[in-house]
């Protein structure tokens, strides 16, 4: 039966339209040789927004977000926003999509081809095919809590305030997306939490715990302290499939774990929210890198890491593992022939620009058509 799903392509500003531009070539592929029929919808987003409308979102382009099966984004931001007022600036577009769509559980894959395994700063034999999962927890936690604040002291002296909460529901939403994402993996989850520092930690590891027992005893669980995480991401990487981690530990560790990749233009995430009746999940697909002003409109940006994002979607949002794998299967086969952006060149091999990259990869999953 003909899968159709209506995608939300928000390009943004600088490199956004450059990279997303390529992913639409491979969607127009897919409609054309696979049993799918993506209808694609364009708004505005960011800097862009803001120019023709005065707002980095308007209510038009959140409500076709909200409306749509999953939503693309490119990226947002530039050095002539930069003095705008906070409530207009461009990542407030992004951040009104997060909160509206209640995306609670941000998935960053962290996965090393082979062919660019020198781009790491460790060794070749610790990261040659890594493939990890941080699943960070996105709305809750410290950057939300109450109470929140700078006070002054009777003293003089000044006290900055914030609050580490999280409920049980929290916790089990968000470790839920982690044990179901292990299931279709490597069927292990560490969390990760500061249990022997912080009551929140312990909820945490309780509330993990009992959860896993409930629903999820498949799935094997191990429980870590954040700085002990935060080291073995560098000794062993290996040793992780899933981590499960709250909002503050989740923005280090996937960061920390990003870097083992070796390139900004080659990471992916996924951002997901709650199932309705009828089990669609909102959810935000973008690359982790942001506009790139310095290269913008230069046919230079690296589009893989939001091709790689649609892949993403295919497989979380569309379940549509085949032609997911098609996609990464070839970014893998393009970079073994040696094709690079500039960002990921090294000795020996051929550089490409945007388009080329997406000629390449078409061409590569030409021979998955037959
Ligand atoms: P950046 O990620 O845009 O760029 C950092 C460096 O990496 C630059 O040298 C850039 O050329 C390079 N780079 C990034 N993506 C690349 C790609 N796909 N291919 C090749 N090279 C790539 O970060 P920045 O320079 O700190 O920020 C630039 C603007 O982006 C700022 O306005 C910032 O606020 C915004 N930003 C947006 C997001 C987002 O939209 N999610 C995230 C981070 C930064």
């Amino acid at each position: 039966m003909t899968v159709k799903k209506t995608i939300l392509m928000l390009p943004g500003d600088g490199i956004g339209p450059d990279v997303i531009a390529q992913t639409r070539r491979l969607i127009d592929w897919l409609n054309s040789n696979r049993d799918v029929a993506f209808t694609v919808e364009e708004d505005l987003v960011g800097g862009c927004s803001h120019d023709a409308h005065g707002v980095p979102l308007t209510d038009a382009a959140m409500a076709r977000a909200q409306a749509a099966d999953a939503v693309l984004l490119g990226a947002v931001g530039g050095p002539q926003y930069d003095g705008l007022p906070f409530d207009v600036r461009p990542e407030a577009g992004l951040l009104r999509l997060r909160k509206e769509m209640e995306l609670f559980a941000n998935l960053r894959p962290a996965v090393v081809f082979p062919a660019l395994a020198d781009h790491s700063s460790l060794k070749r034999e610790v990261v040659e095919g890594l493939d990890i999962m941080i699943v960070r927890e996105l709305t809750g936690g410290v950057y939300f809590g109450e109470p929140r604040g700078i006070e002054t002291l009777p003293d003089g002296q000044r006290r900055g305030i914030n609050t580490q909460v999280y409920t049980t529901s929290e916790i089990h939403r968000v470790a839920a997306v982690a044990f179901d994402l292990a299931r279709k993996r490597g069927k292990l989850v560490h969390s990760v939490e500061k249990m022997n520092v912080m009551e929140s930690g312990r909820l945490w590891r309780e509330e993990v715990t009992a959860l896993h027992e409930k629903s999820f005893s498949d799935v094997k669980l191990e429980h870590m302290l954040a700085d002990n995480c935060a080291m073995q991401l560098v000794r062993n990487p290996k040793q992780f499939d899933v981590i499960v981690t709250d909002n503050l530990f989740g923005d280090m560790l996937s960061d920390e774990a990003a870097m083992l990749t070796g390139s900004l233009g080659m990471l992916p995430s996924a951002s997901l929210g709650a199932t309705d009746g009828q089990g669609r999940r909102k959810a935000l697909y973008e690359p982790v890198h942001g506009s790139a002003p310095d290269i913008a409109g230069q046919n230079l940006a690296n589009p893989i890491a939001t091709i790689l994002s649609f892949a993403m979607m295919l497989r979380y949002s569309f379940d549509l593992a085949e032609p997911a794998s098609v996609i990464e299967d070839s970014v893998r086969d393009v970079l073994n022939q040696g094709l690079r952006t500039g960002d990921i060149m090294g000795a020996g091999m051929t550089q490409v620009g945007t388009a080329g990259m997406g000629d390449a990869i078409l061409a590569a999953m030409e021979k998955y058509a037959a």
